[in-house]
């Protein structure tokens, strides 16, 4: 018998999981794995189940799952393992894992409802007497009278339209006369109609087909509406006889279902052919055509459209790396391997044959890239070689909508796709019998989540493949200094392709120091004239050029002259970011809003001015400097949703345009050929800032940026701006150099004992109160300090470098050990002597492997 009771894990920021009684109806549904509707609270809530229990905690009062969502589980026992792992090692709250792990639920809505109490309907009863009681204004009787007349209850949105405002409402309910409630209710799922060809040949080879086909109708007693048949006496020609042009028609549609394309959704098959909707509404009622409704197909990438795959033959640095995949794929087991590559070495290529291998061994493969945009490049190469008709390839990332990314999860979970390709959190995607997984860019800190759960995608990647006995993959031209660092111990397997492909050499990197560019101009430009005269000679030769810059916004600063105090954030200290085109003030961080000041804030002098370029004003400026130029702006502020990113990409691949301007985002991955110029506008910022990564940062991106230019058969050129060409950072990135940068950061990293040779947690103590922060900081100290050097050192409390965000005052420590699982350990029992002494859970955060001390 299944047992009464399960453990459900809710998306709070609790380190526990809460107990639900299982009522007799759905005893035969509920699993580990399912998502349940369940009261939590004042309200409902979608948990998932996390194991079933024989018993409830004596004492508390057990409330019942409402609802069970899944027929099959949601989550496989393999991601119900690796959740309890990433919370235990990332001492993370299990029900926010969970949260990154499932599908947005797009099977409910919920609503919140009016509901006349018994009050109230006595209150309308003796108000239909005609005299107002009960000390109501006339709108609220009429209100109530409506709401009673609506077989009580009404929702709450509509509500605003039958006369009365928030606060009467609240007043009728003081007084009970009402109730508001949150209700939730299924949804429909969202489907389309789906045509296929099923008609007689005849009907189109034999000129009566068509009036068979009327006759039949009439038979059927069918009967056309007006609208319809004006449409097609418009598209078919005035003659309702049988023509020429409309045979022609029936024909290509009949081509397209039947040959070229099989079943076509209504939209689709309306563009493909081309007709209106009335010929297709004929040709069924005609009994050519039968249709049903079906869940939405993916979203056709227009790009995907006649893409052909370029089949190369591996060179032989190429074929070298294969075998070794394949090796490693012959002894079944758990592994390691860092294909490490220099920019355009063909490592896609590798990728794509080692997700083939897989899939001709029966298995699963999950590629994970850092980037949106890359999902969409890599994802289009996986379907024209895997997805025959798109099916076998999913693609997960978040400027998906919920609707669209339930349906690629659930196309996973179901078996359909067996190739995912995705972001960070397609880690968790429900993949069965996982042969490989794929890290592309491996060193990428859009891995890392910045937020609770704050795991890490590669880290999980290789941790799931390690539950899989697959092999994690993990590829880079310029690697993290752990993931090197482990590949030379031999931890990891290391595959090198040491040149690009077709013998083509890596682009030209030059420095452009801008002191001397300002001695020379005067001009405080951030196009300096090298790079002008670069693009110029694009422009001329009609190749392509690259812009990066590493700041979005119109500008980055809002300072006055007269007092030196720059405008902040009200709830961080933080600058607020000025937005031209939208016209206010934005803070980053939190997403705050403020009007732009035309007097200082503080000192209410009229002295303000904007500092520090960002994405907006480049383009601005490349626009007014080369007028005729076709250019577009790629970054997180106009690329939003998917269809953005493809048009902006694809306009830029597809030659449409010949500058593009962006942040980080261009640095990745892309394999544009026409490209010959990279200008990276700034490079310093990231240097300066308090961060032991920065210099290993600072080179990454250089060096990525580098591998976008001469990647097709012209050659590339590279020009980096910069105030600290000295800098050994910048400097191995003008050569290309990763070994010889590895070294001195490896060096500089062993002296400071900072990781690969340490482990760090960084923790934060966080709270609205001031007062509080401290106080919890201290108690905190008072925990940490007698456990100091003791296998692991603690620094701090200190003011957090972010002393404020999002309206909370924070504190710091940072943890640093040899050993992580020491580490884990007095975490621990940190978090267990917080709870002792009632610190609220939200308060401490623990930021286990930090990428940023931020
Ligand atoms: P990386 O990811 O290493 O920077 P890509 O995988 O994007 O490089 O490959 C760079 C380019 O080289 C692509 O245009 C790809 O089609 C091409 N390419 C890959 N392998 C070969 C090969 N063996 N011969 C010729 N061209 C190749
Ligand atoms: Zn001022
Ligand atoms: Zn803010």
């Amino acid at each position: 018998m299944t047992p009464p009771f399960c453990n459900v894990a809710l998306p709070v920021p609790l380190r526990t999981a809460f107990t639900y009684a299982i009522p007799e109806a759905l005893q035969e549904t509920v699993q580990a794995g399912s998502r349940v509707l369940v009261p939590f609270r004042k309200k409902s809530m979608v948990g998932v189940v996390v194991e079933m229990a024989e018993s409830a905690p004596p004492g508390t009062k057990i409330r019942e799952i409402s609802r069970v969502l899944d027929f099959v589980p949601s989550l496989t026992p393999k991601l119900i393992e690796l959740a309890h792992w990433i919370a235990g090692y990332y001492l993370a709250p299990v029900g926010e894992v969970f949260r990154a792990m499932l599908p947005p639920v797009t099977e409910l809505k919920s609503q919140r409802q009016i509901i006349l109490t018994d009050a109230g309907r006595e209150a309308v009863a003796s108000l239909s007497g005609g005299q107002l009681s009960h000390g109501l204004s006339s709108a609220e009787a009429a209100f109530l009278a409506k709401v009673k007349e609506k077989k009580g209850a009404v929702l709450l949105g509509p509500a605003a339209k039958l006369g009365v405002d928030a606060a009467a409402l609240q007043r009728l309910q003081r007084r009970g006369l009402i109730e508001i409630r949150e209700s939730v209710e299924g949804r429909k799922r969202r489907t389309q109609r789906v045509i296929a060809w099923k008609g007689a040949a005849e009907s189109i080879e034999k000129d009566e087909g068509k009036d068979n086909a009327e006759t039949l109708r009439q038979a059927r007693g069918e009967r056309r509406t007006q609208r319809n048949r004006r449409e097609e006496i418009e598209e078919e020609g005035i003659a309702e006889t049988p023509t020429a042009q409309r045979k022609s028609r029936e024909k290509r549609i009949r081509e397209l279902l039947e040959t070229e394309r099989g079943p076509l959704p209504l939209p689709q098959l309306l563009k493909l052919a081309p007709v209106t909707r009335a010929t297709i509404e004929r040709m069924s009622r005609d009994g050519l055509l039968e249709s049903w409704e079906e869940a939405i197909d993916p979203a056709e990438d227009p790009f995907d459209a006649g893409y052909a795959p370029p089949a190369h033959e591996l060179n032989a640095e190429q074929e070298n790396a294969m075998q070794r995949i394949r090796a490693r794929f012959a002894l079944g087991e758990f592994g390691v391997q860092l294909l490490h590559g220099v920019t355009g070495s063909g490592k896609t290529e590798v990728y794509l044959r080692a997700v083939q291998e897989t899939l001709a061994r029966g298995k699963t493969a999950l590629v994970l890239v850092p980037e949106i945009a890359l999902t969409l490049w890599i994802g289009r190469q996986c379907r024209s070689w895997f997805g025959a008709k798109f099916e076998g390839v999913a693609v997960l990332h978040s400027a998906l909508s919920d609707v669209e990314r339930a349906r690629e999860w659930w196309r996973v979970r179901s078996g359909e796709a067996r190739v995912v390709v995705g972001t960070r959190s397609a880690v968790f995607a429900p993949l069965e019998n996982v042969g490989l997984i794929i890290v592309d860019e491996e060193q990428e800190s859009s891995f890392k989540q910045e937020e609770t759960p704050r795991y890490h995608g590669r880290d999980v990647a290789i941790v799931r493949a390690k539950m899989e006995s697959a092999l994690a993959l993990l590829g880079s031209a310029t690697p993290s200094m752990e993931t090197y660092h482990h590949a030379r111990e031999g931890k990891y397997e290391l595959l090198t392709l040491g040149s690009r492909v077709a013998e083509r050499s890596l682009a030209s990197v030059e420095i452009v120091d801008l002191r001397e560019d300002f001695q020379q101009t005067h001009q405080t430009s951030p196009i300096s004239a090298a790079l002008h005269a670069g693009l110029q000679e694009c422009l001329a030769n009609g190749t392509q050029a690259l812009v990066l810059i590493n700041r979005r916004g119109y500008s980055w600063s809002v300072l006055c002259r007269s007092c030196g105090a720059s405008v902040q954030c009200v709830n961080c200290s933080i600058s607020m970011t000025h937005h031209k085109q939208r016209n206010r003030l934005e803070c980053h961080y939190c997403g705050s809003i403020q009007q732009i000041p035309t007097i200082c804030p503080k000192c209410q002098s009229k002295y303000v001015y904007f500092f520090g370029e960002g994405s907006e004003h480049l383009e601005e400026r490349l626009r007014k400097e080369f007028p005729g130029a076709r250019i577009a702006r790629l970054d997180r502020d106009t690329a939003r949703t998917k269809r953005q990113y493809q048009e902006t990409l694809g306009a830029f691949a597809g030659g449409a345009l010949d500058i593009l301007v962006g942040t980080q985002m261009l640095a990745k991955g892309h394999d544009f050929q026409r490209v010959t110029l990279v200008g990276v506008v700034s490079a310093d910022s990231s240097l300066s800032l308090p961060d032991f990564r920065a210099a290993e940062r600072a080179f990454q991106l250089l060096t990525q940026v580098a591998g976008r230019a001469g990647r097709g058969e012209l050659s590339g050129r590279v020009l980096i701006q910069t105030f600290y060409p000295e800098h050994y950072a910048i400097q191995d990135a003008v050569k290309q150099d990763y070994g010889a940068f590895f070294e001195r950061e490896l060096h500089f990293r062993r002296m400071m004992a900072y990781p690969p040779f340490t482990s760090l947690a960084n923790v934060i103590v966080r709270d609205v109160s001031l007062e509080k922060a401290i106080r919890w900081s201290r108690q905190l100290s008072e925990y940490f300090s007698p456990h100091d050097d003791k296998g692991v050192r603690i620094l701090g409390p200190a003011t957090a470098p972010l002393a404020r965000l999002k309206k909370e005052h924070r504190f710091q420590f940072l943890l640093k050990s040899q050993k992580r699982s020491a580490l884990t350990k007095l975490l621990g029992g940190a978090l267990a002597y917080c709870d002792a002494k009632e610190i609220p859970d939200t308060a401490v955060l623990v930021d286990m492997d930090p990428l940023s001390l931020l």
